[in-house]
């Protein structure tokens, strides 16, 4: 392990990086590839490469009984398995959402002109704070967009409550909690659908790819309709639809990534464990932690920089990680609502969300997966504690070096 002694020796500062490759928070994970290929050679010996063909059919059957739903509806990929089950419920007017998620839930509902009404969140989960959400319902919101961020549940309980309460359809993004239970029963069961997202930098991929659970056995079959042209057979187009089919080798990849998940839940526990114990002892670091009596994929490594007991900021650290080929990201920063487009109506509309703004300047996702193991690990955690345990000094030093920029900088006299 190259140690950190001084702070000539950090890569910002003209150092050696600390990795040669660069470390990602979510390189893919890649089962059998003897298994994969078998199943593709199959498939081209077939020449069935898409359309419902049999690896669909049964990564399906398969997806069904593990999240214990009726139906499981495998689509081309997250984004379009929310905006399925969005057109499929008939959501119009406004849906209230988290504004602390990934980009792609508010557009699902903005691309078919429905307005996403960002609600803040309870800091201590980083979910939608049921008391904030049922402020904004007015006449026109149809439903409640939930997230299941990290892979841990939002509040599911309260939110249904809302929901029945004020007769509005409930659907969750469960892009990151696919194999993950709350209250013992598996993510994607709860509300009137959920959908999920097997894309790449997901801890299971199909490379790109998602899928729709639902235990409402009309709202499936609109589903199956919908992603395949609204056909229900040769020449009979009974409904609107659009292509959101998965193929062949999207599923054979699934199929085959379910041969090593639990493998993948495996590494991705150890190193949550280790990052865990190497950052006990800092207080200006707090972890994210999961419920571990239940089911949990582990893909995340969350944590909060305190700006309070730190001198060197979230955005410091990142960019002295990345310097040493550690990709760590500032997730959904500044926040959805802040984010174009929305960001001129949030404006203009006085949408703050002091809760989300809060926690975008302090949340830094750190990388893991299977390939980064427990010797990568140590090492990010050093150079996490060089620099946190040197705050001081570091920070004079940056002060230094911005004041040496801006005093050398060449400015144009029209400047
Ligand atoms: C990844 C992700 C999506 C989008 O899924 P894609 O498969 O990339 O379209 C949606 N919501 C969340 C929270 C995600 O993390």
């Amino acid at each position: 392990m190259k140690t950190k002694r001084a702070i000539e020796d950090l890569a910002v500062f003209g150092g050696q990086p600390a990795f040669q490759k660069q470390l990602f928070v979510g390189r893919p994970n890649i089962g059998s590839r003897g298994s994969f290929l078998k199943r593709v050679n199959a498939m081209l010996d077939q020449r069935w490469l898409t359309n419902n063909g049999p690896y669909v059919q049964e990564f399906e059957r398969t997806l069904a009984e593990l999240l214990d739903v009726r139906h499981f509806v495998a689509v081309c990929n997250g984004t379009v398995a929310l905006e399925l089950a969005i057109r499929a419920l008939e959501l119009k007017g406004e849906v209230i959402l988290p504004s602390f998620t990934f980009i792609a839930t508010a557009h699902a509902l903005q691309w078919h002109d429905i307005t996403p009404v960002f609600c803040d969140i309870d800091p201590s989960t980083h979910s939608i704070d049921p008391q904030c959400l049922e402020a904004l319902i007015t006449s026109r919101t149809t439903g409640i967009l939930g997230v299941h961020l990290w892979g841990r549940a939002c509040p599911v309980e309260a939110l249904s409550e809302i929901s029945r309460r004020h007769g509005l359809k409930l659907v969750f993004d469960a892009a990151h909690a696919f194999a993950c239970s709350y209250r013992g029963r598996m993510i994607g069961g709860f509300g009137d659908a959920e959908a999920f997202s097997f894309h790449a930098t997901k801890f299971f991929n199909t490379f790109e790819g998602g899928g729709i659970a639902t235990n409402d056995d009309e709202l499936a079959q609109r589903l199956r309709l919908m992603r395949n042209f609204g056909f229900a057979g040769y020449d009979k187009v009974v409904s609107l639809g659009t292509n959101g089919k998965m193929n062949e080798i999207c599923a054979a990849m699934g199929l085959t990534e379910l041969e090593s998940m639990n493998e993948f839940i495996a590494h991705n526990y150890r190193n949550y464990r280790q990052y865990l114990k190497e950052f006990e002892s800092l207080p200006s670091i707090s972890m994210l932690r999961y419920d571990e009596t239940e089911k949990c994929n582990y893909q995340y490594v969350v944590v909060e920089i305190d700006d309070k007991t730190s001198l060197v900021s979230r955005d410091e650290l990142a960019e002295i990680l990345c310097s040493e080929n550690v990709i760590a990201r500032r997730y959904f920063y500044p926040g959805c609502h802040l984010m174009a487009p929305y960001r001129e109506r949030s404006i203009a509309s006085g949408v703050t969300l002091p809760e989300t703004e809060r926690l975008a300047h302090r949340v830094l996702v750190l990388p893991t997966g299977t390939a980064v193991g427990a010797d990568e690990i140590s090492q990010i955690c050093h150079i996490i504690r060089f620099v946190l345990g040197r705050d001081t000094e570091l920070r004079k030093r940056i002060d230094e070096q911005t004041r040496f920029r801006q005093s050398n900088s060449p400015m144009s006299p029209d400047e």
